[in-house]
């Protein structure tokens, strides 16, 4: 029997995923097929209900679902269940079992290829969603000095604020706005962002802006005036390599860590829950690359 897993989000066209797990697997000499589904929200109960099915292996979740999927799942990781995001689903016997690997993916790589250490820094996060609320996780654990999280949506931000600091036991120095604390949660506002963004040694872009094939495309969400120039730009989005966040972060002489390397190291935990087996990550990431026309040929 052939099993089946596959990446669940809307939109899903501009995903590298398929590409990078079905070399993993075909690597390994297993009968399994990576799917594109792409789910809008009315259908995400439908399609999970799917997933129980035994020639299912289980999901990635992507954007916009990582924190929907959670009540519809029968149980949660003590990780992703503190984080409040779900980005792998795996199908135990009919019952569906969430992971976060994104969390320890947007870390490794930061430490690994963005050379990083949080200890002690000052970041600011853009977008206060799933990718978002796995990298603040991961920030304070890793002993971040401060976190500001700028969003669209300050409610959202907010509530991301209200989580980590409950996460965070004893730690009481979350704020809102004017009175900033260890985390604070900021307006998308001109003078908001500056006064976020002021000496600050790392920025996150945790939105879609700049995804290639989407509404998104060619948008940055921060112009190369804002950006500190001694600061490190992190962007999870991947496709295309070259963002335009990424762009204007060059424009700003910032040094810059582009999403591709958090994507494999996440991928291959993943890959490692639904298998059992140890993710051949070379192999992922050179068939990444090639999906991305970063690499010619097979
Ligand atoms: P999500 O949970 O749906 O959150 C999306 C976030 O982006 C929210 O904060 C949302 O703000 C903001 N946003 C959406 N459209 C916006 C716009 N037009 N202007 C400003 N803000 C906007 O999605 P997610 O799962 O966190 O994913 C976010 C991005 O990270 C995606 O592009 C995903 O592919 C990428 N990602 C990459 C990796 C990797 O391994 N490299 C891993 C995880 C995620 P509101 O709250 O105001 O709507």
């Amino acid at each position: 029997m052939t099993v089946l897993v596959g990446l669940i989000g809307y939109p899903v066209k501009h995903s590298v995923s398929a590409a990078f797990h079905q070399a993993a697997f075909d690597h390994m000499g297993m009968r399994a097929q990576y799917l594109l589904w792409e789910v809008p929200p009315e259908d995400l109960e439908e399609k999970l209900k799917e997933l129980r099915e035994p020639d299912h292996l289980g999901a990635n979740v992507t954007i916009p679902h990582k924190e929907a999927v959670i009540p519809l799942l029968d149980h949660v990781d003590e990780m992703a269940r503190r984080i409040g995001a779900v980005n792998t689903i795996v199908n135990q016997g009919g019952h569906l079992v969430g992971f976060n690997t994104d969390a320890q993916g947007f870390l490794t790589a930061l430490r690994g290829e963005g050379e990083f250490e949080p200890q002690g820094r000052r970041a600011v996060l853009v977008g206060a969603g799933g990718a978002a609320r796995a990298a603040a996780f991961m920030l304070l654990e890793a002993g971040i000095g401060t976190l500001a999280i700028v969003n669209r949506n300050l409610d959202r931000a907010d509530a991301l604020v209200q989580d980590l600091e409950r996460g965070q036991k004893g730690r009481k120095e979350a704020a809102r706005g004017g009175q900033e604390g260890r985390t604070t949660a900021y307006p998308w506002e001109p003078e908001a962002l500056a006064r976020a963004l002021d000496n600050c040694d790392l920025v996150v872009n945790c939105t879609p802006l700049g995804t290639r094939s989407s509404q998104w495309e060619g948008h940055s969400p921060l112009s190369a005036a804002l950006i500190p120039p001694s600061a490190l730009v992190y962007d999870l989005v991947y496709n295309p390599p070259e963002t335009p966040f990424l762009a204007e972060a060059r424009k700003a002489g910032a040094r810059t860590l582009p999403g591709l390397p958090m994507l494999l190291y996440q991928g291959a935990a993943s890959f490692q829950l639904w298998t059992g087996r140890k993710a051949p990550v070379e192999v992922m990431y050179a068939a990444a690359r090639r999906a991305l026309g970063l690499e010619k040929g097979s």
